[in-house]
C-alpha cells in the first residue's frame, strides 16, 4: 500500500487576498478531479489560516499551519495556539522546519513538545527533518536524522507513531532549485522506514515518509514515484496553482 500526502508550505508569501486566489485555483482542480486519492493540504501563513478555513469547509482540500505554540493559552506574546488553530480547520501542523531551527533557534526539545502537544490534540504534526551540506559532506547524514528522531519523537509509542507525518528535507536543497537525487532520496526513505519500523514497530510502516527540497512538477515523477515517499512538503512550486496541481496529478500515478 503507498498513501500520498501533497503538502504546501506557503512559507511568509501571500496576503489574504492572494491566498485566496491561490486556493480558488487548487480547489478548482480538487473539484474537478472528484476522484483524487491523494490528500491534498495548503499550508497558509496565520494570517490567512482562518479566511482559508472558511473557503475550504466540507471539502477534501485540507488545511495546516506552518508553527504553533504547545501551551494552550496565555502570556506568550507573539505565539499561536493548537486549539486557536483548531477553531480555523486546521489539521496538519508543520514542524521542526530548518528555516525554524536555524533562524529562529528552535531546538529538538521545543520541538518535542509541540509534537506531543499536537497529538494531545488530536491534530496530525508534520516533522521536518535533515541534514545539511556539511554535514552531508562529512559522512554524518544518518547520525543527524537518528539524533533528530530520537529527540523529536521522545515519549512516543509504537500505537501513536502512524500520527506522524515525517519530512526528510535536506537542508541544501531547501528553495535552492538543486533537488536530492532520486538516490539520495531512496536512500534515505529507506533508512527512515527502517529505523522507524525498528525503533516503533509494524504501524511505522504507515507513517507517511514526505520528501521536500526543490520539488517540482519537474522531478516530481522520479521522487514520488520511490516505493517510501508518501508525498511532499514544497515551497516555492506550492505558490503555483499549475505546478501544485501538476504535482498532485503525479502523485495519483503511484498510490497503490
Ligand atoms: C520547504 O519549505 O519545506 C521546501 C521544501 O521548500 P522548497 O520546495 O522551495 O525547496
Amino acid at each position: 500500500m503507498k498513501n500520498m500526502l501533497i503538502a504546501g508550505n506557503w512559507k511568509m508569501n501571500t496576503n489574504v487576498f492572494e491566498s485566496q486566489k491561490l486556493v480558488e485555483y487548487i480547489l478548482g482542480f480538487v473539484k474537478t478531479n472528484a476522484t483524487l486519492k491523494s490528500k491534498v493540504l495548503v499550508c497558509p501563513p496565520f494570517t490567512s489560516v482562518y479566511a482559508i478555513g472558511q473557503m475550504i469547509e466540507n471539502t477534501k482540500l485540507l488545511l495546516g499551519a506552518q508553527n504553533c505554540y504547545y501551551e494552550e493559552k496565555g502570556a506568550f506574546t507573539g505565539e499561536i495556539s493548537i486549539p486557536m488553530l483548531e477553531y480555523c480547520g486546521v489539521s496538519h501542523i508543520i514542524i521542526g522546519h530548518s528555516e525554524r531551527r536555524s533562524y529562529f533557534k528552535e531546538e529538538d526539545e521545543i520541538i518535542n513538545k509541540k509534537l506531543l502537544a499536537i497529538l494531545e490534540y488530536n491534530l496530525t504534526p508534520i516533522l521536518c527533518i535533515g541534514e545539511t551540506l556539511d554535514e552531508r559532506n562529512q559522512g554524518k547524514t544518518f547520525d543527524i536524522l537518528i539524533n533528530q528522531l530520537d529527540k523529536d519523537l521522545a515519549g512516543l509509542t509504537g500505537d501513536t507513531i502512524e500520527r506522524v507525518v515525517i519530512a526528510y528535507e535536506p537542508v541544501w536543497a531547501i528553495g535552492t532549485g538543486i533537488s536530492a537525487t532520486r538516490e539520495q532520496v531512496q536512500e534515505a526513505h529507506d533508512f527512515l522506514r527502517h529505523f522507524l519500523v525498528g525503533k516503533f514497530g509494524e504501524k511505522a510502516n504507515r507513517v507517511y515518509l514526505l520528501y521536500g527540497g526543490s520539488l517540482s512538477e519537474k522531478n516530481a515523477d522520479e521522487i514520488l514515484s520511490i516505493e517510501n515517499v508518501n508525498g511532499g512538503l514544497i515551497g516555492g512550486a506550492s505558490l503555483k496553482g499549475d505546478s501544485f496541481c501538476s504535482i498532485i496529478q503525479t502523485a495519483e500515478k503511484y498510490i497503490i
